[in-house]
């Protein structure tokens, strides 16, 4: 899989600005709200026009719903893929983002929203203060986080056996694992370890809701299934503090204790809109009215797009998403510098400008 890398973007040494007598900040052009299409759309297009771009979200991975919903599910309405599996797309979209080098900040949820007296726009996040002279808002539904698992300890384990996220398939070879969850990414990450990891076990509550062709696939793999019924009570450490065991409770209320050094929980994710609530957006059924021709909000410098914007007719795809970044971008591009052209042209144009510029 294609991930974002968190370093600082291709623009030279970040330039360090100052508020009046306060201490002295790196200010980004553009700050992304969201790193789901629309957010990494949004990023791509930025870095085009030529501005040094960061990227909050507070998920460990990119791809907003795509990746938090339905990474298995085939979306057959976006430009130049007649049919495409969501996280294929998403692979797409990480790889035309990279191309301006954006900062990413991700596993990084933005708390407030602040425009101070010189018009720059400070974020508090779950990490930091983030500062920006124009920031788009592509926070869809909001903040996915993924839903944790109720059972007496896990949270101290999270980090020492305990993933939401899984990344790397060598992290998992020769050991016992138990995945938990009915859904695609349950299923995929049971089959994609089941060669790799010395015993995959697969616990779940009720049917499994995975792609019919994953499903089939774990059926005829020796992963080992506990299901329906099946729910985890309560997991066990070794000596060093990492997972060594789960117990979990069968349909007849049996308890049964099975070896674990690794534990994937993929029951879902939550979205909470929260603190965006907070910061001072004209709102219409939890969505941030924007000006439709522009994107902009009610906040000078501060932009929308994507499934978090309301206007008019607005439809909730990600095509409609796409277009509004390039909206969103061109008129940020404007307020960060009145000079500069809104319409910039085709982006053979804008690139072979920007060639013969640094030529
Ligand atoms: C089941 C399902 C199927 C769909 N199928 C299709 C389809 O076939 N075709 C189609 O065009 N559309 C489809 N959609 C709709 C499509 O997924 C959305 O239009 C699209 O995801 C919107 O993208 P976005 O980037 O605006 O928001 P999202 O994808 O929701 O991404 C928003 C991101 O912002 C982050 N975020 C939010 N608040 C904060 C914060 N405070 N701090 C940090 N990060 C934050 C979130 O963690 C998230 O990653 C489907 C939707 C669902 C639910």
């Amino acid at each position: 899989m294609t991930t974002l890398p968190t370093t600082s973007n291709g623009h030279g040494d970040p330039a360090l600005n100052g508020h009046g007598d306060g201490p002295h900040h790196d200010v980004y052009d553009v700050t992304i709200v969201g790193a789901g299409p629309t957010g990494l759309f949004s990023a791509f297009y930025a870095g085009l026009r030529g501005a040094r771009v960061q990227i909050i979200d507070s998920l460990e991975e990119a791809g907003g719903a795509l990746t938090a919903i339905y990474p298995e599910k085939y979306i057959y309405d976006v430009m130049g893929f007649p049919r495409v599996l969501a996280k294929d797309f998403v692979e797409q979209c990480l790889i035309q983002s990279q191309r301006g080098q954006p900062t990413v900040h991700l596993n990084e949820e933005v708390r407030e929203l602040e425009r101070l007296p010189d018009g720059t726009i400070r974020l508090g996040t779950t990490r930091a203060e983030r500062f920006s002279r124009a920031v788009i808002i592509c926070a869809g539904v909001g903040a996915f986080e993924p839903k944790r698992l109720e059972a007496p300890g896990i949270r101290d384990l999270e980090g020492h056996g305990v993933h939401y996220f899984a990344k790397r398939v060598e992290d998992f070879r020769d050991k016992h694992v138990v995945i938990v969850g009915g859904g695609d990414s349950a299923a995929d990450w049971a089959v994609t370890l089941e060669p790799v990891a010395r015993h995959v076990t697969l616990i779940h509550r009720s049917k499994f809701r995975a792609h019919e062709s994953t499903i089939a696939e774990l059926e005829a793999s020796d992963v080992d299934l506990r299901y329906p019924g099946c729910e985890i009570v309560s997991v066990g450490a070794g000596e060093s503090g990492h997972l060594s065991a789960v117990t979990y409770r069968d349909a007849e209320g049996t308890e049964t204790t099975i070896p674990a050094e690794e534990l994937i929980v993929a029951i879902g994710f939550v979205a909470d809109l929260g603190p965006l609530k907070t910061w001072g957006f004209e709102l219409q059924r939890n969505q941030i009215v924007v000006d439709g021709t522009t994107m902009a909000t009610n906040i000078p410098g501060v932009y929308g797009a994507g499934d978090i914007v309301a206007y008019p007719a607005k439809f909730k795809l990600i095509a409609t998403g796409a277009a509004e970044a390039v909206t969103a971008v061109n008129h940020a591009i404007t307020h960060i510098d009145p000079k500069a052209r809104l319409d910039a042209g085709h982006s053979t144009t804008i690139m072979e400008k920007r060639e013969k510029a640094v030529r």
